[in-house]
Parts: structure tokens; C-alpha cells; sequence
């Protein structure tokens, strides 16, 4: 990132703003033209303006499924530049929307602007943007349409960020420029105590922690994209994330500080991308789990839960259990397979039908017994828990993905968090 972003305090009179609108909200022409009128609202307002867009909703789905019409596992570089169309038409077409309602517009693609990043299709980072396409197009009047999602590499592909990445692009533009706040503006209006989607009882949060924003958004709440808030957390770009069919004031995701550390648990997060898959019968030796996950690694696969079942008695053998992303799945299974016969294990066995549930709290790291708590809840609900991992302020559970919705509304309304925080500190 070539510049930091100003914050508050040295924020210029006429300010930088980076406004981002996601797939429901770019869904249609129609939703298109409310968003132009928004931009050129905020224009008026006597502000700079750069948008970056998604593609239309389902639009990315679309675009990897014909890719995958044709090879399981395609071409990682041809799977990018194939992806990262849907934002381009996106950004055309809000520019020219932004020009029939008589405002001014350029639209900028990834390797315009320049954004660039390293070469790990469909999950690059970004590692510069370069400042002078933008400031040069809003300097003239004009509003700037980034593309979100894509960028290009040192080789001049196309890359793209991962799902959910035009987060990240408004977020690291926003910290490039310098502007002055981040609006993220989706389908729910901020961010929510869980899914509001799943859980009718839901509450909207005014101000939430970087820290336990990244733990919710990196246990698949996927309102933002992890790696924007880890970039709004480095930059310290305030973000707010807010509805596109509302004025109403949304979520703003900010610095720490005592009063949202009295909160217990924040939040109640879930996934269902992740796979299991069990090694069973290896060596319980040293070096056998190192040259598992060292395979995995060199794969770029990123491997998340990790349980290593003790040898009970004198087998002197262990199963180890680990989950990954689905879609690394295929792809992973022969590396798997091989390394499990080199470590001489008795199989490998692997499940799709897993999710995750998490609660995410700054205040858990100075209260007992919230772990034991979650368990109690599934326990009653007659979840069984498959693996559990904890971090100083989260508590995951993996469980059968049947039960994902009645694991997640017995834990929000079991820990309280339907009602305001004061309640919900009675952990
Ligand atoms: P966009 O297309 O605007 O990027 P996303 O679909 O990526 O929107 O993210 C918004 C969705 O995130 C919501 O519709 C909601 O279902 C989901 N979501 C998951 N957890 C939360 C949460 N804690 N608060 C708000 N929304 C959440
Ligand atoms: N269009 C991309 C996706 O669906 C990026 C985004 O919407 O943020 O994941
Ligand atoms: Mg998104």
C-alpha cells in the first residue's frame, strides 16, 4: 500500500470516500441505477468517490461452474481470468448508469488501477495499488469504479482474492488513498450477533472490535472477507458496513476498547465450507504429523482444525483428524493418500457433511467456563461435538452440518445475546 490511511483526525474537508456494493446490491439494472444515484448523492455532498463493485449476485457461481462444466479441477491461471469478468461487467455498467443519470464516471479494472498482487490464483494478496488512476480520474470530477475481486501479478495474469474479495479490494484502496472511511454496503444492515438470515433473533451491532470482527469473519461470518479487516485493522481504516437499501446507520468496525471488552460473546459464527478428513493408524512417532501437513502446505493448502487422537495403550499408532476447505478437497486427496502410505497408515476416510459453529467474544479472555457453557447448550440440543478448538477469544465446534441452524439459534439465545449487552455479559 503506498499510503496510509488518514483516519479522523488529519481527514482533508473534501473527503476521500470508498464506497463498496456487493453482489445483491449490483443485482439488477434497477438496483445499478440506485446505486448510481447513491455515488452521485455522495458526490454532491461535496465528496470524492471511488466505488468498487461485485459482480451481480450469483453471477461468480455461475462463471466457476462452466469452468468446472469443463475440467474438475481446472487451470488455475484460466479459472481467474474467467472469474474475474463478472466485476468488470459490473463496473461498466455502473459507470454508464452513473453517466445516464448526468454524473461523470470512469470504471477501472484491476490491472488499471494498478492493484498488485502475488501470483496465488483465486487467493492472491495484494501487495501494492498504486494511488494516480484513481486520484487523477476523482481530481477531474469524476467517479472512479474499481473492479473489485481481481488484480494482476508481477507476470501480468489476472488474479483474483478469493470469495467475497471485492471486500478486500475496497478496503486496501481505502487504506492506499488515504480516504477518510470504508462503506460497505450489502444486504443486511451491518453486522449482526449471528446471521441474521438464520436467526430470527438477530440484534444489529453499533461497534464491533477489529479483533473480534476478523475471529467472526474468519469462522465464516461472511459479511466481510477476513483478510479487509485484517487490512482495516493494520491501516486502521475505520469501516462501516451498512445496508444499500437503507439510510440507516450500520455497523461500524473500529479500534478496541473497554466497553466492548465487557462483552462475553459478541457473536455466534458458522461454516460449512470446510471438509474433514480422518488419517487413520499412522506411526505415533516424531515427524509424522510434520510431513502430513508439510505436503499440505507446499499444496497451499490451508489446513484449519487439527486432532490427534492419543495412543490408547501399546497399539503405537494414532489417527489424525483435520479439516480443510471443500473446494481444496479433490485436488488434495492424492497428496493426502500418498503421504498416509508412506506413513504407513491403515486408510483415509473423509466427510463433506461438517460445519463449524463458533462464539467469539474480547471478554471471554477474562471469564471461566464459557467453553464448558457451549457444550452444555449443544449437549441439550443432542448435537454431538466432533472437534473443538479454542483461541483466547473464540470456542469452535465441529458438527454434523444437519444440526448447523439449531446449533446456531440455541447458542445466540443461549448466551443471551438476542438481548442488549449489558444481559449478555451474564455468561
Ligand atoms: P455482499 O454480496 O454484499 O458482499 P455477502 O453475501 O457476502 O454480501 O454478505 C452478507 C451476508 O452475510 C448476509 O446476507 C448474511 O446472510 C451473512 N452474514 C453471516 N453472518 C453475519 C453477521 N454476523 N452479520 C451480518 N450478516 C451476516
Ligand atoms: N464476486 C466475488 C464473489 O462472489 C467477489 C465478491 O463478491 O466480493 O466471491
Ligand atoms: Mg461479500
Amino acid at each position: 500500500m503506498t499510503r496510509r490511511a488518514g483516519g479522523s483526525n488529519d481527514a482533508p474537508k473534501v473527503a476521500l470516500i470508498v464506497q463498496k456494493f456487493g453482489g445483491t446490491s449490483v443485482g439488477s439494472i434497477e438496483r445499478i441505477r440506485a446505486v448510481a444515484e447513491r455515488c452521485l448523492r455522495t458526490q454532491r455532498e461535496g465528496h470524492k468517490v471511488v466505488v468498487i463493485v461485485s459482480a451481480m449476485s450469483g453471477e461468480t457461481n455461475k462463471l466457476l461452474k462452466l469452468a468446472h462444466e469443463v475440467s474438475p479441477v481446472p487451470d488455475a491461471r484460466e479459472m481467474d481470468v474467467i472469474a474475474a469478468t463478472g466485476e468488470q461487467v459490473s463496473a461498466a455498467l455502473l459507470a454508464m448508469c452513473i453517466q445516464a443519470q448526468g454524473g461523470s464516471a470512469r470504471s477501472l479494472l484491476g490491472h488499471q488501477v494498478k492493484i498488485l498482487t502475488d501470483g496465488a490464483f483465486a487467493k492472491a494478496r495484494i501487495k501494492t495499488i498504486e494511488g494516480s488512476k484513481i486520484f487523477s480520474t476523482v481530481d477531474k470530477g469524476q467517479i472512479a469504479v474499481v473492479a473489485g475481486f481481481q488484480g494482476v501479478d508481477d507476470n501480468g495474469d489476472i488474479t483474483t482474492l478469493g470469495r467475497g474479495g471485492s471486500d478486500t479490494t475496497a478496503v486496501a484502496v481505502a487504506a492506499a488513498i488515504g480516504a477518510s472511511a470504508c462503506e460497505i454496503f450489502t444486504d443486511v444492515d451491518g453486522v449482526y450477533t449471528t446471521d441474521p438470515n438464520v436467526c430470527p433473533s438477530a440484534r444489529k451491532i453499533p461497534r464491533i472490535s477489529y479483533e473480534e470482527m476478523l475471529e467472526l469473519a474468519s469462522l465464516g461470518a461472511k459479511v466481510l472477507q477476513i483478510r479487509s479487516v485484517e487490512i482495516a485493522m493494520k491501516y486502521g481504516v475505520p469501516v462501516h458496513v451498512r445496508s444499500s437499501f437503507s439510510d440507516a446507520p450500520g455497523t461500524w468496525v473500529t479500534g478496541e476498547d473497554k466497553s466492548l471488552e465487557d462483552v462475553v460473546v459478541a457473536g455466534v459464527a458458522y461454516d460449512k465450507s470446510e471438509a474433514r478428513a480422518h488419517v487413520i493408524g499412522v506411526e505415533d512417532k516424531p515427524g509424522v504429523v510434520a510431513e502430513l501437513f508439510e505436503e499440505l502446505a507446499n499444496r497451499n493448502v490451508s489446513v484449519d482444525m487439527i486432532i490427534q487422537n492419543a495412543t490408547a495403550g501399546a497399539s503405537e499408532r494414532a489417527d489424525v483428524t483435520f479439516t480443510l476447505p471443500r473446494t481444496d478437497l479433490l485436488r488434495s486427496k492424492p497428496h493426502v493418500e500418498e503421504v498416509a502410505k508412506r506413513l504407513g497408515a491403515a486408510g483415509v476416510r473423509y466427510d463433506e457433511d461438517v460445519a463449524k459453529v463458533s462464539i467469539v467474544g474480547l471478554g471471554m479472555r477474562s471469564h471461566a467456563g464459557v467453553a464448558a457453557k457451549m457444550f452444555r447448550i449443544l449437549a441439550k440440543e443432542s448435537i454431538n461435538i466432533q472437534a473443538i478448538s479454542t483461541s483466547e477469544i473464540k470456542v469452535s465446534c465441529l458438527i454434523h452440518e444437519k444440526y448447523t441452524e439449531l446449533a446456531v439459534r440455541a447458542l445466540h439465545d443461549g448466551f443471551g445475546l438476542e438481548k442488549e449487552p449489558k444481559d449478555a455479559t451474564k455468561a
